[in-house]
């Protein structure tokens, strides 16, 4: 039968201490055990899939953990206390001092922060390229490369990274592929692609509440294992755990997930096209007008759609800022970073999200001044939602 992610998470039944239909939040930070020997036995690996300390595993961030690696159709997950240490972690357990990583330039500021300014202090080079042209991706490796780092689609300009065809690079000089799924949940399934290992902030579209900052790791039990490792493992050692209350609540939204995606992805699809109608320069992946709208037909699970992100270029930074105003006093949705939100929020990425990024790099990738990028939220009537935005742009004279 053909792999559906939210098949496979109802699939996934855990229960509650007490036969609760939700499993029981686990208020500990450390645990018992019944002799000094057996615990010794924890540290020397002789045992393993018992609880020690929270830093390491507890009960309610394995649940989560273990409902993610469903979805991706991993072998294994783990959860994290945000996007930015799944992403950090996966990579330090990768690559040492004196290797090098090649990574998409048109990922999440925060990302590229933490690879151009950050990593080099720990001897870690990072190549950024055009992920969308493998020429250049094959071209840029070097007997120091460990892993291509990439986003399934892309912050915020909605590239479509071909993961198959990279995967085929990476195996041909023994690499990682490490995609951010982030902004497409459900709708790309990245392990079954051909990536080695997927990161989410799950801040985003999984949790959609937006109350709470957190991500996941989903790859190989033996990946999970050096991960979380006691003695050399980079989320034991470094720290990030999930609080277990955090983890509960998350599983239970994670459960809506494929309503939500189903219904972003329907009203993102209207948004852009109507904005595109309309003149305006739209990336949508949805739309036939994007470039890689063909390729993304092959990858994607079609039940979910193109996902709920697209930008529009407004060219300049005070159309943007004028814009972004009238809509939210016309109750269309916030002026905020972040998305996968169930309202619709909105942002310049080149004078927030994506600030980080030096500008001339900016426009090499073709993120201008004046681009909103839009997270539309699961409105139940988005037709009403678009008449908003359409009253805001006929007030500022933009139709
Ligand atoms: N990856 C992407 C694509 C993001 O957009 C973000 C945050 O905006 C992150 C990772 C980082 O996640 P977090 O804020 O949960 O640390």
């Amino acid at each position: 039968m053909k792999f559906d992610p939210s098949n496979a998470i109802q699939d996934n039944l855990a229960f509650g201490e007490f036969g609760g239909v939700n499993p029981s939040i686990t208020d500990s930070a450390t645990y018992t055990f019944l002799s000094q020997e057996r615990m010794e036995q924890m540290f020397d690996h002789e045992v393993k899939g018992c609880f020690l300390y929270s830093r390491h595993w507890n009960p309610s961030d394995r649940y989560l953990a273990t409902a993610l690696a469903k979805m991706e159709d991993s072998e294994d997950g783990l959860v994290t206390a945000s996007g930015m240490s799944a992403i950090s972690c996966a990579i330090l357990q990768i690559c040492s001092s004196g290797d090098e990583m090649i990574s998409g330039r048109t990922v999440y500021g925060g990302t590229y922060a933490l690879f151009k300014n950050f990593l080099p202090k720990l001897g870690i080079n990072v190549n950024f390229i055009d992920i969308t042209d493998l020429d250049v991706v094959e071209r840029s490796i070097t007997d120091k490369t460990k892993l291509i780092y990439c986003e399934g689609l892309s912050n915020p300009l909605l590239e479509v990274a071909d993961i198959p065809k990279l995967r085929k690079i990476a195996d041909k000089y023994n690499l990682k592929l490490i995609v951010d799924n982030t902004f497409s949940p459900m709708l790309l399934s990245p392990i079954r692609l051909g990536a080695h290992v997927v990161v989410h902030s799950l801040t985003k579209f999984i949790n959609g509440t937006n109350d709470c900052v957190a991500g996941c790791i989903c790859s190989s039990k033996d990946f999970i294992n050096q991960l979380t490792d006691i003695h050399s493992g980079a989320s034991m050692l470094l720290g990030p755990v999930l609080d277990s209350y955090r983890a509960a609540s998350i599983l239970k939204n994670l459960h809506t997930l494929h309503i939500r995606m189903q219904k972003h992805s329907e009203n993102a699809l209207y948004v852009a096209g109507q904005f595109e109608q309309l003149g305006f320069k739209t990336f949508y992946p949805g739309l036939k007008s994007h470039r890689q709208h063909e390729l993304l037909k092959k990858l994607y699970n079609p039940k979910y759609g193109f996902g709920g992100m697209m930008a529009v270029d407004f060219k300049k930074i005070e159309t943007a800022k004028q814009i972004v105003a009238t809509m939210q006093k016309a109750k269309v949705g916030y002026l905020a970073v972040s998305l996968g939100f169930y309202k619709t929020l909105f942002s310049m990425p080149s004078h927030s999200t994506s600030s980080e990024i030096p500008e001339k790099e900016q426009k090499t990738m073709g993120l201008t001044e004046g681009l909103v990028r839009f997270s539309v939220g699961i409105d139940h009537d988005i037709e009403r939602s678009f008449d908003r935005i359409k009253k805001s742009l006929k007030k500022l004279n933009m139709i």
